[in-house]
C-alpha cells in the first residue's frame, strides 16, 4: 500500500451543504442531489485541517493524490481503491503554446483521463456507504473510470453512453468489467434513463453533480497545481467545460487552501473552454444569465464537452464570474489545428478537448484577453492516444531498390 494511505481516520468533513440554498446535510449518508434539486458541496473543518497538517507534513509526503487525504471526503483509508492516482506533470508548450504556457497533464492518470480523480473518491465513497449497483451516462473517459475503480471493488456497474461515443471508449468500458449500452441520444438523454432507474431503485446515479464527491476528486487539480507553482496560482487557467465538475474543483480548493492559510486571496481568471458545436456555458454567459439553456443539436469532435446541459451551469459561471475570466468557444478546425500544432511541434499528443483550451488560449491571445507574458495553464484532460489521428499510410517494400534519399 502507498505511503500515503496509512492513517486511518483520513478525513474532517463536518457536513454537506446545498450549493444553492445552503441547507446543511449530514455527512456519512448517501446524497444524492439537495431537496432544491442542485448539487451538494462537502465542507470540513479547515481550523482542525490546519492544526493538524502544517504545510511541511504535507510536503514530505508522496506527491500523489492521497497526499490531501485530510482535504478529501474518505473516511477509512480501507475504503480506497487506488490504481495510482499519480501527480501528473506540467509540460511547458513554447512552440506552440508561448514561453509561459504549461500543460497539466490529465492523460497520466489510470483509464488515461482525469475522470480517475472524481471516480477514485466518488467509488470510495460509495463503498464506505454500502452501495452495491452504480449506473452513470458518460460520453466515455467517465464510464471507463467509473468501471475500473468499481470492479475492482466488487460494485457493479451499467453504463449508458452516446451511440457515436468513440469505439476504443465503450470497449474499454466493458472490458473493466461495466455492462455497457450505446444509446441512440446524447449524454442528456442517458442521463435520463439513469435517472428512471434510479427513482425505480434499481442503482445508485452517479451523473455528474448528482452525487457530491467526484468534485472532490476532481479538486485535487487545484490543490495539486497550487503546491507545484510553490503555491502561487498561475495568471490563467484555460478549462475545457462539459460538466463542469473540474473548474468548480479548483475553484473550491482555492478558498480551501487560503482558509488554511497556504495561498493569498489571489485567483487565477478562469476560462471556460467549449466547442462551439455545443456551448451552453459561452451563451449564458455572453447574455449575463445564471442558468444555462439546453444546447440543441450538439455537435463536436470534442466529445469529453459535448453536454448539452450542466446541472452545475450556475457553478460554473458564478466561479468564471468572479474570477474575471470569460466562456470561450472554439470551432472543430481550430481544436484539430491545435492538437496537429502541438503534437508536430512540442511533441505532445492532446486530447481534442486539450487541443480545445489551447486554440482558445491563442484566440485570447490575438484578443488581447491574455497576455504573452502572463503565466497560463491549460488543461489536457484525457491522453491523446484514445482519439482518431490521421492515417499515416506509407508502406516500404524491402524487395525492391529503395530510394533512401526519399524517406
Ligand atoms: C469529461 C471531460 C472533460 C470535461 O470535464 P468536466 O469537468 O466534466 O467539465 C474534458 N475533457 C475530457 C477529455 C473529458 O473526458
Amino acid at each position: 500500500m502507498n505511503a500515503n494511505l496509512t492513517a486511518d481516520r483520513a478525513t474532517f468533513v463536518t457536513h454537506l451543504e446545498c450549493s444553492l440554498t445552503g441547507e446543511r446535510y449530514e455527512a456519512d449518508q448517501l446524497h444524492g442531489l439537495s431537496a432544491a434539486g442542485k448539487p451538494l458541496l462537502v465542507r470540513y473543518d479547515l481550523d482542525a485541517v490546519k492544526a493538524n497538517l502544517p504545510r511541511p507534513l504535507l510536503e514530505a509526503r508522496p506527491t500523489d493524490l492521497w497526499r490531501w487525504r485530510e482535504l478529501l471526503p474518505v473516511r477509512h483509508t480501507a475504503d480506497i481503491v487506488s490504481l495510482g492516482e499519480i501527480e501528473t506533470p506540467l509540460v511547458p508548450i513554447g512552440k506552440s503554446g508561448g514561453p509561459n504556457v504549461l500543460v497539466k497533464d490529465e492523460g497520466r492518470l489510470p483509464t488515461g483521463s482525469f475522470k480517475a480523480r472524481g471516480l477514485v473518491m466518488a467509488v470510495a465513497m460509495a463503498k464506505e456507504l454500502g452501495v452495491t449497483r452504480i449506473a452513470m451516462p458518460t460520453n466515455g473517459n467517465a464510464g471507463a473510470a467509473l468501471a475500473a475503480y468499481a470492479s475492482r471493488c466488487g460494485i457493479e456497474t451499467i453504463v449508458f453512453c452516446p451511440e457515436d461515443t468513440p469505439e476504443v471508449n465503450v470497449r474499454e468500458i466493458a472490458m473493466q468489467g461495466a455492462r455497457v449500452w450505446r444509446v441512440n441520444g446524447l449524454i442528456d438523454d442517458c442521463g435520463a434513463i439513469v435517472g428512471k432507474g434510479a427513482a425505480e431503485g434499481r442503482w445508485f446515479d452517479f451523473s455528474t453533480l448528482k452525487e457530491p464527491y467526484r468534485i472532490e476528486g476532481k479538486k485535487t487539480m487545484g490543490l495539486e497545481l497550487a503546491a507545484q507553482l510553490g503555491w502561487k496560482l498561475p495568471d490563467a487557467i484555460f478549462y475545457p467545460t462539459g460538466g463542469g465538475t473540474g473548474l468548480i474543483g479548483m475553484w473550491k480548493a482555492f478558498d480551501e487552501l487560503e482558509k488554511l492559510g497556504w495561498i493569498g486571496p489571489e485567483r487565477p481568471r478562469m476560462y471556460a473552454v467549449q466547442a462551439s458545436g455545443c456551448a451552453p456555458i459561452v451563451r449564458a454567459f455572453e447574455e449575463g444569465v445564471e442558468h444555462a439553456e439546453r444546447w440543441e443539436d450538439a455537435s463536436t469532435v470534442a466529445m469529453g464537452i459535448r453536454v448539452p446541459k450542466a446541472i452545475g451551469d450556475f457553478l460554473i459561471l458564478r466561479a468564471v464570474r468572479e474570477s474575471g475570466g470569460k466562456a470561450l468557444g472554439v470551432g472543430d478546425p481550430a481544436i484539430l489545428k491545435a492538437v496537429d500544432d502541438c503534437a508536430r511541434r512540442d511533441g505532445l499528443l492532446l486530447c481534442p478537448e486539450g487541443g480545445a483550451t489551447l486554440a482558445a488560449y491563442k484566440e485570447a491571445l490575438r484578443s488581447g484577453e491574455v497576455d504573452e507574458d502572463e503565466q497560463v495553464v491549460l488543461f489536457n484532460c484525457a491522453t491523446g492516444l484514445k482519439y482518431p489521428m490521421p492515417e499515416a499510410p506509407q508502406a516500404l517494400d524491402r524487395h525492391q531498390p529503395i530510394d533512401f534519399d526519399a524517406l
